[in-house]
């Protein structure tokens, strides 16, 4: 069986990802599986440890950096935020498609580690949207959804980094447009050559 695919999901805070990547493992069940990532920001009312996110301190974090154990990490706002290496790994080896929801500084570091992950920006319509996405949640602080929105300006200056945007305008559409990413790129050539070579062996 040949390996499965990395997809790194980035865009900014509000801009719908959450919403975009739920419908997609729905429609993708045993085919597509989310990364669940670890962080030291503090539980939003919703928020479930082991599902949503593993809530840990800043100390089992950094130890967690020391000892290898995260495939990508980085400080949003100012609170760390990191990718557990063994699961993804496990994942990948299985042949499945594994969905990093991430920001863009891990966006780029996945870029470096693994050029063949692929990447997709979701973009907002617009930032006024964008702020009026994060003030309708209710979850956020005043303060909290102005460096959101400071930093959603910044991921959105490299958005071009990636090999895909996807404007959330209409949901169900920037739902198929990730599914058809992601079934594009399971046919892309690289990830096919074992098959070609299956093909011409037995011919
Ligand atoms: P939130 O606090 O809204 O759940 O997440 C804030 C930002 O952190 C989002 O852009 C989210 O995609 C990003 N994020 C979540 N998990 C990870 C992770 O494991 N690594 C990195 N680099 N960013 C993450």
């Amino acid at each position: 069986m040949s390996k499965g695919q990395l997809v790194v999901i980035s865009g900014p805070s509000g801009c719908g990802k959450d919403t975009i990547i739920s419908k997609v493992l729905e429609k993708m069940k045993n085919e597509a599986f989310l990364s669940i990532s670890m962080t030291t920001r503090a539980m939003r009312p919703g928020d479930t440890d082991g599902v949503d996110y593993y809530f840990v301190d800043v100390k089992q974090f950094e130890k967690n950096i020391a000892d290898d154990k995260m495939l990508e990490y980085a400080k949003y706002g100012a609170n760390y935020y990191g990718t557990p290496l063994e699961p993804v790994e496990k994942m990948l080896e299985d042949g499945k498609t594994v969905i990093l929801n991430i920001e863009v500084q891990g966006g780029a570091n996945i870029r470096r580690l693994i050029p063949e992950a692929v990447e997709i920006f979701v973009l907002p319509p617009s930032l006024e949207v964008l702020e009026k996405r994060l003030r309708s949640r209710g979850t956020d602080s005043e303060e909290s959804i102005l460096t959101r929105l400071e930093i959603a300006k910044n991921e959105i200056k490299v958005a071009s980094e990636y090999d895909y945007i996807v404007v959330n305008d209409e949901l169900e559409k920037a739902v198929e447009d990730i599914m058809s990413i992601i079934r594009a790129n399971q046919l892309c050539t690289n990830k096919m050559k074992n098959l070609i070579c299956e093909v011409i062996c037995n011919a």
